[in-house]
């Protein structure tokens, strides 16, 4: 697959962008597209095409700043109410640019946002057969607690 995206040219300067952030690991920006006033992607500076290939420590940063752009949409002149991380990993999440980021959604009452989807009331017993089975996925990836 093709390994090109706008976002590898965005972080080597050779495409424009907005920015409100930037270290040796992480770059933010505003988003083309924003879905809010204020919508901003934090993204890592070397490219990963998804949560696996991303390094964890990079990731953690990836949420650092994101919590640090959190404040500063809520006491800009943004005047955030309220802030929705998303991160959308795979096709099927809805992803369309594979270079992993994380969307900064600033919130205002009435702004017309909003992710689609019917929580459903599962048995205990289910939930539990689930949990047992994602415990046993860590355990085999190495990520036992
Ligand atoms: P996703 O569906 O999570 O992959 O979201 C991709 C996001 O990237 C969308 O919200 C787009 O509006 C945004 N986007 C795509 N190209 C650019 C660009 N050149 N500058 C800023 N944001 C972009």
């Amino acid at each position: 697959m093709n390994p090109y995206t706008i976002f590898a040219d965005i972080v080597a300067g050779r495409a424009p962008s907005s920015k409100v952030y930037e270290d040796d690991d992480v770059l933010a920006f505003m988003d083309i597209r924003p879905f809010t006033p204020g919508h901003l992607l934090v993204i890592p500076k070397i490219p990963a095409r998804s949560l696996s290939e991303l390094d964890p420590a990079v990731g953690g940063k990836l949420f650092q700043v994101g919590q640090q752009l959190a404040a500063a949409l809520r006491t800009s002149e943004v005047g955030a109410d309220g802030v929705n991380f998303f991160l959308a990993d795979g096709v099927t999440a809805g992803q369309e640019v594979f270079h992993v980021h994380l969307h900064v959604i600033p919130r205002t009452p009435g702004d017309g946002f909003g992710l689609r989807g019917r929580p459903t009331t599962l048995p205990r017993a289910d939930l539990d057969y689930l949990a047992g089975s994602i415990r046993g996925a860590l355990d085999r990836n190495g990520n036992n607690s």
